[in-house]
This record gives C-alpha cells, structure tokens and sequence, in this order.
C-alpha cells in the first residue's frame, strides 16, 4: 500500500525543514543511511529565474534543508534540472539557489548531456531522451513545489519529472502531445519510464514543497501566491499528487496526470490504497484554493469541423499578451514549438500571435516574465459553457 507522509509546515526556517522532512521520511519507510555513498541526484522545479516569494520554485530553504539533510548522512548530492528557456546558471543564481550550491558543495549536473531512457510497458512513447545524470544516480529526489497548471490542472510529482527533458525538447514535446489528454498521457510514460525503465530500478522519493504554492494561473509569475503549509513525501508520486490536490480541496478528477496513472496502475489503482500518515487530508484541507481557468478545451472529443482553425479560434481560450506590461523580451517567442509568435511590428507594441499555428500550450504565459500574457475566451466559447 503507498504511504504519503502528510506533516503540517507554516515556516521555511531550516531546523524547522530539516525536522519535518527527516520524519516524512521515516513515516514513508526510507531509512537515511540509505544516504551512505549514494549519488543522490536531487531535483527542484527551477522552471525559470524568481525570488522565492512568487512561489514558482522549489524554496531554496527546502532545498537546502534536503541537500544538508543527504550530506549529513553521507551522500553525495547533485543538483539536476533543465530550465526551457533561461540557462541553468541563470536559475539557480536569481533564485536564490547559488550560495546553497557552493556552501554545501552541490555538483551541478550537466542538462546538455543527455541520454534515451527506454520503458516498453509505456503506451505510446517506449524511447525518452533525459538528462543523463538520472542514469548515474543511486537516488532520485523529486522536490515538487505544489502549483496550478493551465493544461494539467496541478504541477506536482508528476508533471515535475518532465524537467528531466531536456530545455526546449519540452515545448516540442507539447507540440507533438497538444492537448491536455496527450500531454498526461505522454507524463505518465515518462513516469513509467523513471520508475521501470532503469536496468536497475532507482528509488525515488518526491518530497513536496507545499508550504507556499501557487493558485490561479499558476505555474509561472501569472498565479497567485498562497499557503498550504504542508510538507507531502512518498515514493508513489501519483499517490502524493493526489494527496496534495485533496488538501488543496480541488477537483481531483480534473488532474488527469492522477486519474489517468490510477488506471495505469503504477503502484496505485485507487485512492482506497493510499494509507496517509501523519496529518489527516481532513485537518489540512483547505475551502477556498483557485483552480486554474484551465488550458485548453481543445480535448480529444473535439473532431473535425471543431478542431479546425476558425472553429477552434471561435472556440478556445487563446493567450494575449498585454502592452502595458510586455517588454518585448521574446522569451515568449523562443519557448513557442509551433512558431505562432512573431516580432511586433509597426505601432503594436506587443510581439504578433497567429492563432492559426497555435496549439493553446500556453508554455508562453507559464514562462513570460511580466505575466503580461492572458487567456481570452474565444468569441462563441459560451456555445460550450466557457
Ligand atoms: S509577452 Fe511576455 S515573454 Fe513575450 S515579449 Fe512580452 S514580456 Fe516578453
Ligand atoms: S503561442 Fe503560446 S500557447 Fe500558442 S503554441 Fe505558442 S507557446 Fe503555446
């Protein structure tokens, strides 16, 4: 039976962190000295460059804590993640991550070298290219930050191990899986892949920041700042997301990265399995959590006439980036997979979307720095209860 540790946190002060996290662990079975000589590859959500009170990153506290945490107990840490379009140099200076790195002597793994992952019990991609510092670790910690998300509704345990893609092969990645149902689907492979396709399988504990989380249009600097003050770990990631969507009091059956690996049975076929200890979901839950508006509604049950371009532009939400806000940095632009986004021209002064080209990713407003991109609702999307 998976067990998610479920422990109350209102403070990021480290001997507080490193006391909660040290018995999640124990509540989820893992022993430290397990720690002993393990290259431990410990990997946060570094989406972009941003101060920890925007609540887009792992708190760098958190990371801290779990990197003194290994160190103490004789492991070696390394710290793994792929940013889409900043460097990871960038990342970890502005996010607070840089004296962490040299003060407790973090090797910094190379998100370059990468190397395929093959899994042939995945449903439709066996042959993943991941950064290749996961093949060498003994370890694996996936720090997830608790967010909403456009297209997956929450980024939790799941969602995070798409960091292990390297820079923008994610954005491509939603061009070949362009709507939400795919894009699940293609983390759940991936998921797999982590969790069976080593020759030898490598634990994996997700240790979830959800102390400070995002509502609204999380994950980037468009969604709302808010407590959880919850610590979550578990080795069943889809067991952990669950838990945390359960204390956020969301719809639980919008997560489809949770519904759908349920039915995958990755450990964990229903939430009747899942034992939590510590807290109860009941006395961490919270009534008033924003959900996303949602990505787009472009799902699979939309055919032709409906998924052409003028019936989907009438239809779907599309992302408009504002000219009181925008600085025309094009980061926007570099993220696009699908080429939708061109330079401004003559008196607009914002860069020039076609609608046609785009696929409703919205990766261009989780990555604009000035959250200066909206969703619009599309002209008839009251037609579909929009
Ligand atoms: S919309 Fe955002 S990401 Fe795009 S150019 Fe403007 S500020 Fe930069
Ligand atoms: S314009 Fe934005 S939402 Fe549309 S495909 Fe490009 S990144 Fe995705």
């Amino acid at each position: 039976m998976p067990v998610v540790s479920l422990l109350q946190c209102d403070t990021y002060d480290n001997d507080v962190l490193k006391e909660r996290i040290c018995r999640s662990l124990a509540l989820t079975g893992f022993d430290l000295s397990r720690f002993r000589d393990a290259r431990v590859v410990v990997k946060p959500n570094l989406l972009m460059p941003a101060k920890e009170d925007k609540a887009i990153v792992t708190h760098p506290e958190f990371f801290r804590a779990v990197i003194q945490i290994v160190r103490e107990n004789g492991g070696m840490p390394i710290l793994v993640e792929s940013p889409a379009v900043h460097s990871l140099e960038r990342a970890i200076k502005k996010s607070g991550y840089a004296d962490i790195v040299e003060s407790e002597g973090v090797t910094v793994a190379d998100p370059a070298k990468t190397r395929i992952l093959t899994f042939d019990g995945a449903k439709k991609f066996k042959h993943i290219d991941i950064s290749e510092a996961y093949f060498d670790a003994d370890i694996i910690l996936n720090l997830p930050k608790f967010k909403t998300h456009g297209i997956t509704y929450i980024t939790g345990a799941v969602k995070l191990l798409f960091g292990a893609i390297p820079g923008l092969e994610k954005s491509k990645m939603h061009l070949r899986c362009s709507t939400p149902e795919a894009f699940s689907e293609f983390l759940l492979d991936l998921y797999g892949a982590m969790n069976y396709g080593f020759s030898t399988p490598k634990p994996i504990i997700h240790l979830m920041d959800a102390i400070a989380v995002q509502e609204g249009e999380g994950p980037g600097p468009a969604g709302i700042p808010r407590r959880l003050n919850a610590v979550l770990a578990g080795e069943n990631g889809i067991a952990v997301d669950y838990v945390a969507a359960m204390i956020a009091g969301l719809d639980v059956n919008k997560a489809l990265t949770v519904v759908n690996g349920f039915a995958r049975d990755y450990g964990v076929a229903s939430p009747d399995e899942i034992s939590v200890l510590g807290e109860t979901v009941e006395a961490m839950r919270v009534n008033d959590f924003v959900p996303a508006t949602g990505g787009s509604i472009f799902s699979n049950m939309f055919r032709w006439p409906f998924n052409t371009p003028f019936v989907k532009n009438l239809l779907l939400d599309r992302p408009v980036p504002r000219e009181d806000r925008c600085t025309l940095c094009y980061q926007c632009r570099k993220i696009c997979a699908s080429g939708a986004i061109s330079e401004s021209s003559g008196r607009i002064k914002t860069p020039v979307y076609d609608y046609n080209r785009c696929i409703r990713c919205f990766c261009c407003l989780e990555i604009c720095p000035e959250a200066a991109i909206e969703k619009q609702k599309g002209r008839l999307q009251w037609i579909l209860g929009g």
